[in-house]
């Protein structure tokens, strides 16, 4: 078994612009904190809008004047393969990094790593059928010979969060690279490292200079120049949806391209057909994914009234029995929150939960024994007797915190799960394959699991319904979305044209 270890100190991060590793323009810099233990263990860039205007600049140029775009698709995979060898080479270090800064369990960090290369491989497969010309002549054409060709948008910017920041990272970036565009990287704040590490992978691996730029700093400032910045073609942002609407905001100026992935709610039905024991172990799968901060983990648990106080129950103890721990011990479930600011708001909700009536199972407090003293943990917690107005049904807690919800009938279990300004994910556990498909129907929602949870592929489009998000990532879906389609009319043997001249001309 590898032996994961915490980085003392990292030596000072800088930025990648225009190909070349830079500082902030006015020397400023922040930490970031080892949640497991509060320590700060590395300086990175504090970049401000003049180093965002830049990476953009940088972009800019390597889009309008650079080899990328025009690159064959052949000489784009190369590159790609050579990028997706050395990221698997260096995945276990890149976990590490990752786990030191959101701590989330090194476990998960290595498994979202490792998931990077079939992304790459993915698109690198795909690109040419998904961006190849397409010939529509028909008989709407009138003898011309229509097509239309998929082109990059241009300047891309990627925002990403800190919660899985490399799969975050896998669901875009392949594509909108491989796809002719140029980049803006903007990891969050919190989980920058392993974004730096990959920008250098690429430059080794022969990507052209200003093809991908990485730049760190608060997102309300270099974040808003990315969305603000008419330079910028399309933005591309996951992050909580106030950070979306403010993006929506910002982008209105120069009507760019937007496209969002933002929060969950996502329910969790669970039939009286489903085994109780699995029916528990669901509930908890269904969380167990990054400390709870994850989009689209199963939150709220809607369980049939005929088992639900046994599965409540059964849930409660198989949650509560998590290993908490640092996230760079391999046996470790449940980490600390990313930050003191977020458990803090975690706290809040548990007390919200409190005050407006669910009965907590288990949990609910901060850990402090033994090693966990200055870490950021959060007890795994159960809360049962949730009505679905509560605020800890509604809202996203985005921690540890189950709220399990009682249903009657299939209707009710629809109406309850829709009943969310969210539609990110759902999950199904039922026996019953009919019921199961009628009730996936039913939801609105981006993508459905039934009977399992968490596991996304590559080749699947991924995205949410209603306030979750707008558009698409990965698959086919994935990579068109950071296209623009251009229809050709030619007109060869001058036929059309004629027709339209004896129509419109005077005299014609
Ligand atoms: P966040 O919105 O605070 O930050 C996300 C990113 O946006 C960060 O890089 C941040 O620096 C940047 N940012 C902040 N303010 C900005 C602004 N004004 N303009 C532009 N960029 C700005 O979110 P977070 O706390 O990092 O992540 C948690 C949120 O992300 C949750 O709501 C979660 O559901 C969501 N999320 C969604 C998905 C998905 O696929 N739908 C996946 C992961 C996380």
């Amino acid at each position: 078994m590898i032996e994961y270890k915490d980085k003392e100190k990292l030596e000072e991060q800088k930025v990648f612009i225009g190909g070349e590793w830079t500082a902030s323009g006015n020397g400023d810099t922040y930490s970031i904190i080892n949640p497991s233990t509060g320590k700060p263990f590395v300086e990175c860039q504090k970049c401000n809008a003049e180093d965002a205007k830049q990476a953009i600049d940088a972009a800019r140029e390597a889009f309008d004047h650079g080899p990328w775009p025009e690159m064959s698709f052949e000489d784009r995979i190369k590159i790609f393969y050579k990028a997706s060898d050395m990221i698997d080479k260096v995945s276990s270090e890149l976990g590490v990094l990752d786990a030191m800064s959101n701590g989330v369990p090194i476990t998960t960090n290595n498994a979202t790593i490792l998931n990077m290369s079939p992304n790459f491989k993915y698109v690198c497969k795909r690109v040419k059928e998904v961006m190849g010309s397409k010939m529509v002549a028909g008989e709407y054409s009138m003898g011309m010979e229509t097509e239309f060709w998929r082109e990059p948008d241009g300047v891309v910017a990627i925002i990403t969060p800190w919660n899985v920041p490399f799969w975050q990272m896998a669901l875009k970036l392949p594509s909108a690279l491989i796809a002719g565009n140029t980049v803006v990287f903007k990891p969050a704040s919190q989980t920058p490292l392993s974004a730096l590490e990959v920008g250098k992978i690429f430059g080794e691996a022969g990507l052209p200079k200003g093809a991908l730029n990485v730049i760190t700093g608060p997102g309300s400032v270099v974040g808003a120049e990315l969305a603000r910045s008419d330079k910028v073609d399309h933005i591309s942002l996951t992050g909580e949806v106030a950070t979306g609407e403010e993006t929506v905001r910002n982008a209105s100026g120069s009507l760019k391209k937007v496209t969002l992935e933002l929060g969950g709610k996502s329910p969790n039905i669970i039939f009286d057909d489903f085994p109780i024991d699995e029916a528990a172990k669901m509930a908890v799968l269904g969380i167990s994914l990054a400390n709870g901060e994850e989009c689209f983990a199963g939150t709220r648990v809607l369980v049939q009234d005929t088992i639900y106080e046994e599965v409540a129950k059964k849930t409660a103890e198989l949650y509560g029995s998590s290993k908490v721990g640092n996230a760079l011990l391999p046996d470790t479930n449940l980490g600390p929150l990313v930050t003191e600011e977020q458990m803090k708001k975690v706290l809040r909700y548990i007390e919200f939960g409190k005050e407006e009536g669910a009965k907590l199972l288990c949990g609910g407090e901060r850990l402090l024994d033994g090693e966990l003293k200055d870490g950021f943990f959060v007890a795994p917690t159960v809360f049962s007797e949730v009505s679905n107005d509560m605020k800890i049904a509604q809202e996203e807690i985005f921690g540890p915190v189950l709220s399990i919800i009682p249903f009657s009938t299939e209707e009710e279990a629809i109406e309850i799960a829709n009943d969310s300004k969210f539609g990110l994910g759902a999950g199904i556990m039922s026996m019953d394959r009919e019921k199961a498909t009628r009730v996936a129907r039913k939801l609105r929602a981006g993508f459905i699991f039934i009977n399992m949870w968490h596991m996304v592929s590559p080749d699947m489009p991924y995205g949410g319904y209603k306030q979750s998000g707008w558009g698409r990532m990965a698959g086919d879906e994935g990579i068109k979305q950071f296209t623009q389609i251009k229809s050709i009319y030619p007109d060869w043997d001058g036929a059309t044209g004629s027709l339209m001249k004896t129509l419109l001309l005077p005299g014609g």
